[in-house]
C-alpha cells in the first residue's frame, strides 16, 4: 500500500474559531502609541483608520477564541482546508531521515494565504457601513487577495503597489484591475505623502512604507473609506492563525507532530498563521516545538535589527508600535528580488522573539532560489520567492537531520506559489541574481533616526 501523502479536512470539520495568542503570552506585546502624545492607543483611536471590529481584535488581549463569522466561514470553504502535504520527494532528494510536512496555502486561485485576512478585513467594514477600501501592496498578492475580497463584500478598492514591484511584476496590476480595483505606483503624486517622497526623491523605487504611507493618507481624508493591512498587525495573524488550527488537526490525521515549525517572514502573517495555533502548547509546557521565522540576508530585522518603537510608515503616519525594526527609512537593496522587503516585524512576533519563543534566521538570496529549484523539481510547485526562504530554512534542518540521523518532524508553511514571480526565477536561471549582505553603518544610520523610547 502507498502511503498518505495529502491530509484534508472535511467542510464540516473546519475550525470556527481563530486563534488570538495575545490573550495567552506570558509577556503581552507592548501597546502601540499615539505618536503625538506617547499614550497607549484605545479601540477608538484605531478606528478612524481600520474598521472597528479589526481595531478591537487589534487590542484584544483578553480573548483566546474568537468566532469567525459566518459569511467569512462560507467564503473560506471555497478553498479550505488547505491540504497538509508530505513530501516525499523532498525528503528523498535530501537523503533525510526527517518528515518533511507542508502545509499549502497556495492552492487558492489568488495563489498565497493572504486571502485569510482579506475576506474578514472586508466583511467587517461592509458590516460597519464602509463603503472603500484601500491598501498597499509590494509583490501584489495582498493587493490582489484585498482587490478579490472587496469584490465579494461589495466595496470599491484602490491599491497603492510599491512602484519597482510594479514593474518587476506588471501582471499582478492586472490582477487587481480584473477583480476591480484601481491601482497606483507608490510613491504617486495623488497623495501629500507620496509628492513630498517624490519631491525629496525623484527616482524613488517607492517601498512599503511609501505605500502605507499613501493608503493611510487616502483613508483618512475619504469619508466612507478605511484602510486594510495585509500583515504586521495582531488582527492579521489572528485572521491567520486559520492556518496552523487546521494544521494541527491535518498532523494529528498523519500520526504525528511536528519537533519544528518554519515560516518564510515579512512582517509576520504567515509565520504568526501556522506558528501561534501551536505555540500555545509551549506555553504550557506540554510541547517543545522549535519555532523559526526565515527572513533575507538584505532585510534582517530579526535578526539584525533593533526592538524599539517604530512607525509601521516612511512618512510617519501610522502609530508606533513596539517592533524589531531595521527602521522605517529602510530601503531594500534593489537587487533583492525575493520580496519579503518590510522593514519591521509584527508587535506580538517582537515579543516573542525577545521572549526566546522562537528565533529567527536569515537566507542569502542564492540559497533561497536554489531551494525553490529543488521544491520545484521535487513536489512539483514552484513555490513564491518569499515561501522559498521557508524551504531553504526546511533544507537546512533536514540536512543537520541526515547529519545527526535524527528522525525530526519538520512543518513549514508554503505561504504561495511563484507562477507570476517567473521573472525573479528568469533573473535567477541567468545567473543575474546575487547575494547582498546589508552593511552594518546602514543599519546603525536607520535606528539612530527612531525615537528612544524603550530604556
Ligand atoms: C505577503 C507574503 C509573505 C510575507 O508576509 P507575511 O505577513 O510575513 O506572511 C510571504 N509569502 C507570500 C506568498 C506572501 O504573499
Amino acid at each position: 500500500m502507498t502511503k498518505q501523502k495529502r491530509f484534508i479536512l472535511q467542510e464540516k470539520d473546519l475550525p470556527t474559531k481563530w486563534y488570538n495568542i495575545q490573550a495567552e503570552m506570558p509577556n503581552k506585546p507592548l501597546p502601540p502609541l499615539n505618536p503625538a502624545t506617547k499614550e497607549p492607543l484605545k479601540a477608538e483611536d484605531l478606528a478612524h483608520i481600520f474598521s472597528l471590529e479589526c481595531s478591537k481584535q487589534e487590542l484584544d488581549t483578553e480573548h483566546a477564541w474568537i468566532d469567525i463569522p459566518e459569511p467569512v466561514l462560507d467564503m473560506y470553504k471555497y478553498y479550505r482546508s488547505t491540504p497538509l502535504v508530505r513530501a516525499y520527494a523532498l525528503e528523498k532528494a535530501l537523503d533525510t531521515p526527517a518528515h518533511i510536512y507542508f502545509k499549502n496555502e497556495s492552492v487558492n486561485p489568488l495563489g498565497s494565504h493572504k486571502v485569510n485576512s482579506a475576506l474578514p478585513q472586508c466583511y467587517y467594514c461592509k458590516q460597519e457601513g464602509t463603503t472603500n477600501v484601500t491598501t498597499e501592496t509590494g509583490a501584489g498578492q495582498w493587493g490582489a487577495a484585498l482587490s478579490y475580497a472587496a469584490k465579494v463584500f461589495g466595496l470599491e478598492a484602490a491599491v497603492y503597489q510599491v512602484k519597482i514591484s510594479m514593474k518587476q511584476k506588471p501582471y499582478r496590476s492586472s490582477i487587481m484591475r480584473t477583480f476591480g480595483a484601481t491601482v497606483e505606483g507608490s510613491p504617486s503624486m495623488s497623495t501629500r505623502a507620496g509628492k513630498d517622497i517624490i519631491t525629496r526623491d525623484p527616482l524613488h523605487p517607492g517601498s512599503l512604507g511609501t505605500a502605507i504611507s499613501e493608503a493611510v493618507e487616502l483613508a483618512t481624508t475619504t469619508p466612507g473609506c478605511k484602510y486594510t493591512l495585509g500583515s504586521v498587525l495582531n488582527h492579521v495573524a489572528l485572521h491567520q492563525s486559520i492556518i496552523g488550527l487546521e494544521a494541527e488537526l491535518q498532523m494529528e490525521m498523519a500520526g504525528e507532530y511536528p519537533d519544528k515549525i518554519i515560516a518564510c517572514f515579512g512582517g509576520g502573517s504567515n509565520f504568526g498563521g501556522i506558528a501561534f495555533p501551536f505555540m500555545r502548547h509551549n506555553f504550557t509546557g506540554e510541547r517543545h516545538t522549535e519555532f523559526i521565522a526565515a527572513e533575507p540576508a538584505s532585510c534582517p530585522k530579526l535578526t539584525r535589527g533593533r526592538f524599539e518603537y517604530d512607525f509601521g510608515d516612511e512618512a510617519g503616519y501610522t502609530p508606533l508600535l513596539p517592533m524589531f525594526t531595521l527602521g522605517h527609512g529602510f530601503k531594500p537593496a534593489n537587487i533583492h528580488a525575493g520580496g519579503l522587503r518590510y522593514h519591521g516585524a509584527g508587535m506580538i512576533v517582537s515579543q516573542l522573539l525577545k521572549d526566546g519563543f522562537m528565533k529567527g534566521v536569515d537566507i542569502p538570496q542564492l540559497e533561497t532560489f536554489e531551494a525553490g529549484l529543488l521544491f520545484s523539481r521535487t513536489e512539483g510547485i514552484i513555490p513564491a520567492p518569499e515561501s522559498s526562504h521557508a524551504i531553504a530554512a526546511t533544507i537546512r534542518e533536514a540536512i543537520k537531520c541526515r547529519e545527526t540521523g535524527e528522525k525530526q518532524v519538520l512543518l513549514f508553511n508554503l505561504s504561495g506559489h511563484g507562477l507570476i514571480d517567473m521573472t525573479a526565477y528568469e533573473n535567477y536561471l541567468n545567473g543575474d541574481l546575487r547575494n547582498y549582505e546589508l552593511p552594518d553603518e546602514v543599519i546603525q544610520e536607520n535606528l539612530s533616526k527612531l525615537p528612544h523610547i524603550i530604556k
